[in-house]
């Protein structure tokens, strides 16, 4: 049965993001924490609405330990918000562990951005698999939209919304805020493919590791300069040969020379990670 809004306690607001606020939320009935997205439809277009209904529909189907789980949605006609109920993730998003990290100078485990890399790429994969025929990229893979559970495994989000609700917008209004893990073919207007993703996921680890973007300028025009040129610092000195070695190639302007996301699963490191647990010791952020 759908859930009313009734259903659900306000704990909290967690922040407000370019759609709305999200909100930390309890479920009434077994007290289990959640969150939920208010998103405002009134001032979008029939077309828009139908489609962000028919995503959320969507990323309802997409189970995956890597990915936010999304639970439901509320429609209130009222005040014509939707509520998008999802999984609360407890460790904040990637983009706030950066920048701690960087205002306490501490760099993270280099084995905590192999975690990271092997995570988001089986959840990269499972949309690939999951939702055939349709777009299945991510579009906005950032560190604000990744983040942590609990137990700082990786939970994938918001990659469907994005999605919809840019669609209407401009190719330029695509990217809110500086565009800096736009891959050089999307700066050139063409078409995004599954490599695209992987510039974007070569960004994130890179930034990971270095904690700021491989690619920065005073403004977007600059930037498109930078990232064509597609020179960038090595990684800190801490990290190996072998991450930074695969950054690289992820971060090759000419995507065919990037890994795809298979290579990225066969990377010993990676296979490494995917052995069983006692083989292992955990990876956490540095805290
Ligand atoms: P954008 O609208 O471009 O995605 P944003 O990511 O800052 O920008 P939101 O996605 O709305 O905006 O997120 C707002 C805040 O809520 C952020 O601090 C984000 O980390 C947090 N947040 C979003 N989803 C969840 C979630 N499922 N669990 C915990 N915190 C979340
Ligand atoms: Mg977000
Ligand atoms: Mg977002």
């Amino acid at each position: 049965m759908p859930s009313k809004l009734s259903d659900y306690e306000v704990i909290c607001t967690i922040g407000v993001g370019s759609y709305g606020k999200c909100k930390k939320i309890k479920r009434r009935s077994d007290g289990k924490i959640l969150a939920w997205k208010e998103i405002n439809y009134g001032s979008m277009s029939e077309t828009e609405k139908q489609m962000l209904v028919s995503e959320v529909n969507l990323l309802r189907g997409l189970r995956h330990e890597f990915i936010v789980r999304y639970y439901d949605r509320i429609v209130d006609r009222n005040t014509t918000t939707i509520y998008i109920i999802m999984e609360y993730c407890e460790g904040g998003d990637l983009g706030s562990l950066i920048s701690r990290c960087k205002r306490e100078r501490k760099y993270l485990e280099e084995e905590f951005a192999w975690k990271v890399l092997r995570q988001i790429t089986l959840a990269l994969h499972e949309c690939q698999q999951r939702v055939k025929g349709s777009a299945v990229l991510h579009r906005d893979l950032k560190p604000a939209n990744v983040f942590l559970d609990a137990a700082h495994e990786v939970k994938l989000g918001d990659f469907g919304l994005a999605r919809v609700l840019h669609h209407d917008t401009s190719f330029a209004k695509t990217f809110v805020g500086t565009p800096y893990y736009m891959s050089p073919e999307l700066m050139d207007h063409c078409s995004y493919n599954e490599k695209s993703d992987m510039w974007s996921l070569g960004c994130l680890i890179y930034e990971l590791c270095s904690l700021s973007p491989p690619f920065t300028a005073i403004n977007q025009q600059h930037l498109a300069v930078k990232i064509k040129e597609g020179k960038f610092r090595p990684l800190p000195s801490p990290y190996s040969a072998e991450l930074q070695e695969l950054i690289s190639r992820m971060l090759k302007i000419d995507a065919v020379l990037r890994p795809s996301i298979e290579d990225i699963l066969k990377h010993s490191r990676i296979l490494e990670l995917s052995a069983p647990k006692k083989d292992r010791r955990s990876s956490q952020p540095d805290e």
